[in-house]
């Protein structure tokens, strides 16, 4: 007989997928259309309450596969309108997500790991070290948890959203989502594909594939081999203008340096089927990567790769001894960007009140590889004597406190 442990997570079954689940039961794949409706659409977890399914089929259905959800640990709500849930995973750890609404649409930022392996020296994620790919079910079912805690199932998709940024009347509070939360998502490529196509297919939450972000680090295989899997749009967080500041910041540069990055970017983006830019995310941190030099050499950079440029002012927290640019510095480069005719954003400010802002996200990890201790030693080691702060290992450039706690820290840029 098949155990709970067994069963199978309907909630992680994209259609193909769930389709051969009721072939499998010797059922028509229509079945997967009505289930796939009944769970992200009407919000049903419930295969009992699935009433358009014949009764002996539920019990079929049960005795094989059941609906599991993530947990929802804690919730914030900020005074802006924008809210953070704690979403606990079956590792264990807990991860986060953020609802940010602004002006025509609502945007959700979802996590793909518990952790993160690549230890970007201005991210408390990488700090953790790495513990769990999330699962498709546990990715989708973000989503899933936003719409419920926002609005409830009871109301249509959110196609059609009103100038002044609130969804039109009875519409879903989320409009678009982007794989920017906690992990690099391409590095859990197939639950991440999987989740993608359950937000845009039809039957689920149909969300534009314009309206379906992708942000990654830089994992150039995966990036080449993306245009066979999803049309969803792409950003990258690119955080400096040449390979040498970048190996400091991105580690994962010194295997992928630029110039291969914006050749795989470009290659995915010239595949797609309609004209769509990749975003350049630019976190600015205070004299290290906010020069005026560094924006002219940005611009040079970037002369033949057609982009939006996304600045983001380093939102500092309480690890880090990083700095946000004062506001002189970050005007002074995107006028150089714009100058050189480029489309440039300056994120601003969301959530602050409840630690929700750009580089503020916080969750729990079981770090696997030790990482977390080994940064908590370096600073010990480095506090001794001073009391005062310590600094991360070699080559991460990231000095943070001694009283932080390094395991329940997870900084997301580009939130
Ligand atoms: S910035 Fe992204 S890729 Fe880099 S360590 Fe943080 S979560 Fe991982």
């Amino acid at each position: 007989m098949t155990t709970r442990e067994t069963k199978i997570n309907l909630m992680g079954l994209s259609l193909p997928k769930m389709q051969a689940f009721f072939l499998e039961l010797g059922e028509k794949p229509f079945r997967a259309s009505q289930t796939l409706k009944w769970m992200h659409q009407r919000g049903v977890i419930d295969i009992d309450a699935m009433t358009d399914i014949s009764k002996p089929l539920r019990e079929k259905m049960k005795a094989v596969a059941e609906i599991r959800l993530p947990k929802i640990t804690q919730e914030f709500r900020s005074v802006d309108g924008s809210c953070k849930w704690i979403v606990q995973v079956e590792s264990g750890s807990s991860v986060e997500m953020v609802f940010i609404p602004e002006a025509g649409r609502g945007t959700l930022c979802i996590s793909s790991q518990a952790g993160c392996i690549l230890d970007c020296s201005f991210c408390a994620t990488g700090k953790q070290g790495f513990n769990s790919n999330l699962t498709v079910a546990e990715i989708i079912g973000q989503l899933w948890w936003a719409n419920e805690k926002l609005a409830g199932f009871g109301v249509k998709p959110a196609q059609e959203w009103s100038e002044d940024g609130k969804p039109a009347q009875n519409s879903r509070p989320v409009s678009n989502v982007v794989m920017m939360g906690m992990g690099e998502p391409l590095l859990n490529f197939d639950n991440v594909m999987d989740a993608l196509t359950l937000m845009m297919e039809d039957q689920a939450y149909g969300l534009s594939k314009r309206r379906v972000t992708i942000s990654t680090s830089g994992v150039v295989p995966a990036i080449d081999r993306l245009k066979d899997y999803t049309d969803a749009s792409l950003a990258v967080s690119l955080h400096a203008p040449n390979d040498l500041l970048r190996n400091e910041l991105v580690p994962i540069n010194k295997k992928y340096p630029i110039k291969e990055l914006l050749r795989s970017v470009s290659g995915y983006m010239d595949g797609l089927s309609d004209r769509r830019v990749p975003v350049i995310e630019y976190t600015l941190i205070a004299g290290v990567n906010d020069h005026r030099q560094h924006a002219r050499e940005l611009a040079q950079l970037l002369k033949d790769f057609p982009c939006k440029i996304n600045l983001i002012p380093f939102n500092p927290f309480a690890l880090s001894d990083y700095r946000r640019p004062s506001s002189t510095s970050i005007s002074n480069f995107r006028q150089i960007l714009h100058e050189a005719g480029y489309t440039v954003t300056v994120r601003t400010t969301r959530a602050d009140d409840i630690g929700a802002a750009c580089g503020q996200l916080v969750g729990e990890v079981g770090d696997n590889t030790r990482r977390s201790q080994r940064y908590r030693d370096a600073a010990e080691a480095q506090n001794e004597g001073s009391g005062k702060s310590g600094t991360a290992p070699e080559g991460t450039g990231k000095r943070f406190s001694k009283t932080d706690n390094l395991a329940v820290a997870v900084d997301r840029p580009a939130v």
